[in-house]
């Protein structure tokens, strides 16, 4: 049965724009979390005049409007729940400026995190937020959810790296949010306010992005140490000299392990953490820099410090890293993967408390991550066939956000909420930051058409 919907978009769109056919549409309901929902309809845009155009037809329907970017997300943030159309915004992908002068580049959301990144290193220039996906995530996807990686230790997220926005909001309205300057403060800052929104606020069109100059040169170090909290420390000692690195990467004994399994690597047998530790910056100083961190880097209980020599070697070894998250998936058939933060100093007691966690529910848990910025992907691996492990695995997972926030941490870091953390989100909002959040989303969204269901709990439960 063709619905509203559909009719209406047979008019509005040409064909080759637009899918309806549920066959068809299938592949644009799920995404990384292998959640599913089949959506009535897809389009796919070629300009901000077509989407103040299907917001508003989708408003007029009281139809949901789920915005997605190339779907690597691992949330289920563009998993259409409650149906309605799935705005793909991949044939909006120009990159549309580059201004080396000032620093900036402007892009539609489809351009890919590594079209970006050509395109300015092309001037000498780089856009600091490197998910491991940036291959085939988007810049509007980067931006929805915050996502960042490695250099956001030195660097920042997308909420420090953008400079303005334009967007259409949930009501239809066309705005632009931020400057091209480096200061401002003109107004509200609604450009951090949509970035990270998830799609629940409005459409992000077009992105004027904050550009820094590549380094001229990189050192990466590989740390080894006894135990967790050896590692830890050294963290904190890293983490509070002048030379930031621009990549402080951690695996525990378990992520170690797995390495050990498909990579050629000579760790030392008593190895219970690692350290990836890069420094960038001028060729005249980054031996300087090298030098400092290493000494940070040493002291009680590190085995062993290994310099990569060249270009090559540093490959390789963060090829080893970049691997681990897939390698996962071949070793659990499930893992619930979750990338909390807490503060770099109480590292070591969530790791510890982590482990307490997967003994009591007998679940192997697998910690690696971004350590310089205490944000740790915590694995839970599971097998979805087996219920018991299952409802353990609920309930240790539980227990992980408890532990997280009495270590005033934060539920997620880069990954976002989506549809999988909606539940917990009230236990880091205190009740009066939801209730103005739920009125924020009002004005943006007076229909609630947004990609509903996903980022904040429910109305009703938020009272
Ligand atoms: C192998 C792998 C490695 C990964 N590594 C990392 C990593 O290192 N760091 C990290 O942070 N994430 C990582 N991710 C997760 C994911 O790649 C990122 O979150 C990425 O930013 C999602 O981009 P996307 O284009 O796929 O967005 P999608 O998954 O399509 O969407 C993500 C969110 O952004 C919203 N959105 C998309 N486009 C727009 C727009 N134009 N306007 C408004 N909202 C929009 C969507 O509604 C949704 O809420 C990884 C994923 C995989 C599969």
């Amino acid at each position: 049965m063709t619905t509203n919907l559909q009719r209406e978009l047979e008019t509005m769109l040409p064909a080759e724009d637009r899918l309806l056919d549920p066959a068809d549409c299938w592949a644009y309901g799920a995404d990384n979390s292998r959640l599913h929902a089949l959506p009535e309809a897809v389009a796919f845009p070629r300009d901000a005049g077509a989407i103040v155009e299907l917001v508003r037809l989708c408003r007029s329907l009281r139809t949901p409007l789920v915005v997605r970017g190339r779907g690597t997300g691992t949330t289920g943030a563009v998993v259409p729940v409650h149906g309605g159309l799935v705005l793909s915004m991949e044939r909006m992908n120009r990159i549309l400026e580059v201004d080396p002068a000032n620093r900036w580049l402007v892009t539609e959301p489809g351009a890919t995190n590594s079209e970006v990144q050509q395109a300015a290193g092309q001037h000498g220039f780089f856009w600091p937020p490197d998910p491991t996906s940036s291959a085939f995530c988007s810049i509007g996807g980067n931006l929805g959810c915050n996502a960042a990686g490695p250099r956001a230790v030195k660097y920042g997220t997308p909420r420090d790296n953008t400079l303005g926005l334009a967007a259409v909001a949930g009501t239809g309205d066309p705005l632009r949010t931020g400057v091209y300057t480096t200061k401002g403060v003109v107004g509200y800052d609604l450009t951090r306010l949509l970035i990270g929104s998830e799609g629940t606020l409005a459409v992000i069109t077009e992105a004027t992005l904050r550009l820094t100059p590549l380094p001229e040169t990189r050192q990466l170090l590989q740390a080894v140490y006894r135990d967790m909290r050896a590692a830890a420390a050294a963290v904190a000692r890293i983490m509070a000299q002048p030379a930031t690195p621009c990549a402080l990467e951690f695996m525990d004994a378990a992520a170690i392990g797995m390495i050990r399994g498909y990579a050629d690597t000579a760790l030392p047998e008593q190895a219970g953490a690692m350290l990836m530790i890069e420094v960038d910056g001028a060729r005249a100083q980054i031996g300087l820099a090298a030098e400092a961190v290493r000494r940070a880097a040493s002291g009680d209980g590190c085995l062993a410090i290994e310099v990569a020599a060249t270009p090559e070697d540093a490959e390789r070894l963060w090829r080893t890293r970049k691997a681990l998250s897939p390698a996962l998936r071949n070793i659990a058939p499930k893992k619930i993967n979750e990338d909390v933060v807490v503060p770099v100093s109480r590292i070591p007691d969530l790791i510890d408390g982590l482990q307490a966690l997967g003994r009591r529910y007998g679940i192997t848990i697998v910690n690696f991550g971004h350590a310089g910025n205490g944000n740790i992907h915590v694995n839970l691996l599971v097998d979805p066939e087996d219920p018991v492990q299952m409802q353990a695995a609920e309930r240790c997972l539980d227990e992980v956000f408890t532990l997280v926030l009495a270590l005033r941490g934060t539920l997620s870091g880069e990954h976002g909420i989506g549809l999988v953390k909606r539940e917990f989100v009230r236990r880091e909002l205190d009740p009066a930051a939801l209730r103005l959040m739920r009125g924020l989303q009002r004005v943006f969204d007076p229909d609630g058409i947004m990609n509903p269901g996903k980022s904040l709990p429910d109305a009703l439960e938020a009272t």
